[in-house]
């Protein structure tokens, strides 16, 4: 058998990363995804990239796939509808810093990067400086420095109520919890609490400065909590109606 017959006979078509479901008159993506040890088709949707995939078996066909996701695709749109819409960092988007409304106010001849302007009667501007595409990592950057410094006074603040000492701060962007804690004393949080109500952000680094005495969530480790942060069942409340919407900021919607 020639090369050229061979290639041709067991070349695997090259499948599409993507299909597109219609339903009621809109369009939506999803992104195909095959997996080793998926039993069958299922479909999900994440929340903050409000992206949509669909895991295939191993051996399991385009065909059905595409028939599995026009099945759903109301399933789709409806859950699409109910997520909290994009808030990109771009001019215009208003933005909860510290739990206050900030409007974006693109300057791009001024100096310097980002900084903040109150005025009388409209809401304080979160300005930044420079060309377009360079405002969602300037205002990120800014973000994530006025996070780490609340973040890292709260935690020093927590830890000498506690009588412990921490190691470090860092600040990252997870999707799915707001903090976390080593046994070595390095504390993570979520640069995203910079737009929580600062009550919030507070309940945050006293519950991870706890977990270096009681690394668990037992009742000692909440009656600890409770101890140090008066706010504690306002801010769980707070976090249990709005924290998921925090995930919509800087997102650059579709
Ligand atoms: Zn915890």
């Amino acid at each position: 058998m020639s090369i050229a017959l061979r290639a041709l006979l067991f070349r695997r078509t090259s499948e599409p990363s993507a299909i597109v479901v219609d339903f009621d008159g809109e369009v939506f993506p999803v992104r195909l995804r095959r997996h080793q040890r998926a039993r069958r088709y299922t479909l999900r949707i994440h929340a903050t990239t409000r992206e949509v995939v669909l895991t295939l078996p191993p051996r399991g066909s385009l065909k059905q796939a595409r028939e599995f996701a026009q099945k759903h695709g109301a399933w789709i749109a409806a859950r699409l509808q109910r997520l909290p819409d994009a808030a990109p960092f771009a001019h215009g988007t208003v933005l909860p810093l510290r739990g206050v409304d900030h409007r974006i106010e693109h300057r791009r001849s001024a100096r310097g990067t980002v900084w903040i302007e109150t005025g009388e009667t409209i809401e304080p501007l979160l300005c930044v400086a420079g060309q377009a595409p360079h405002i969602p990592r300037r205002l990120r950057d800014f973000l994530k420095r006025e996070a780490k410094r609340d973040l890292e006074a709260a935690s020093h603040a927590a830890a000498q109520a506690l009588g412990v000492s921490i190691k470090r701060v860092a600040i990252r962007d997870p999707s799915s919890r707001w903090g976390s804690c080593s046994t070595t004393g390095v504390l993570s949080y979520s640069w995203r609490l910079i737009l929580a109500p600062p009550y919030v952000l507070d309940y945050l680094a006293a519950h991870e400065v706890a977990h270096l005495v009681e690394m668990n969530h037992s009742r000692a480790f909440w009656r600890l909590v409770d101890r140090i942060c008066p706010h504690m069942t306002r801010a769980k409340t707070w976090l249990g109606a709005h924290g998921a919407e925090l995930h919509r900021y800087g997102l650059q919607g579709d």
